[in-house]
């Protein structure tokens, strides 16, 4: 099964993408975990991406294109869920010879949406273990004891780019780069779109399933 998962920050892409990876027993590649595992270990790679990341800003393409380079050296033969790339129209052009050359099909693209004041409430909710990467928020899934992860007792921390102003660019920077991937996939009649504005986390995913699972 090959997915690959669209939509605005804080729709839930990597909440469901990791569900999702459990329930097909398939890895979740995200661009945005792996940089910021880079920035953690503070590696020449995190070092160069940290300030575009911070301020809301894409990471350049050459630097993506790299990554996704080294993402795809490996054969993902039950499949893979793609969270986060492609996000610029020259990443979508890499990421169709990707598939050409394995000689692989996308089984669903899936655009995820949630109206725009529920994206702002989740974001500024959201807290993240500084040592294991585990997502919290403090309204859906709350942390047993207040910033401390549950998984690894790390401590929680809000991520940068979570900060009202950043979001705000982030939102932008969404509408003039990856929705022009988004329209893209539309135009070929190959996305299949979802709004869970209002629905659990639970809800959303069954409705998730119901829709990858209808092709
Ligand atoms: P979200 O989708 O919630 O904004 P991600 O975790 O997917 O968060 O990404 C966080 C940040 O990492 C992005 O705002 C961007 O700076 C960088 N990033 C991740 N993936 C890409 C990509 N494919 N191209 C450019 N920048 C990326
Ligand atoms: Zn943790």
């Amino acid at each position: 099964m090959r997915i690959m998962l669209f939509g605005e920050p804080g729709v839930g892409k990597g909440t469901l993408g990791s569900r999702l990876s459990e329930k097909y027993s398939i890895p979740r590649l995200s661009t945005g975990d792996l940089f910021r595992a880079e920035i953690a270990k503070s590696t020449p790679l995190g070092q160069k991406v940290k300030e575009y990341i911070n301020s809301g800003h894409l990471v350049p393409d050459e630097i993506v294109l790299e990554v996704a380079k080294q993402m795809f050296s490996v054969d993902y033969n039950n499949g893979f869920i793609l969270d986060g790339f492609p996000r610029t129209v020259p990443q979508g052009e890499a990421f169709s010879a990707i598939l050409k050359e394995h000689d692989w099909k996308m089984d669903a693209i899936i655009l995820i949406k949630v109206q725009i004041e529920e994206i702002i409430r989740r974001l500024s909710a959201r807290r993240q273990c500084e040592s294991c990467g585990a997502s919290f928020n403090l309204v859906s899934s709350p942390p047993k004891v207040a910033w401390v992860c549950d998984k690894c007792s790390g401590k929680l921390i809000q991520r940068p780019d979570d900060e009202p102003q950043v979001v705000r660019e982030r939102l932008s920077v969404y509408q003039e780069q990856t929705n022009a991937v988004v329209n893209y996939y539309r135009r070929k009649g190959l996305l299949k779109e979802i709004d869970v504005t209002g629905l659990s986390v639970n809800e959303s995913f069954e409705s998730l399933i119901k829709l990858i699972e209808s092709s």
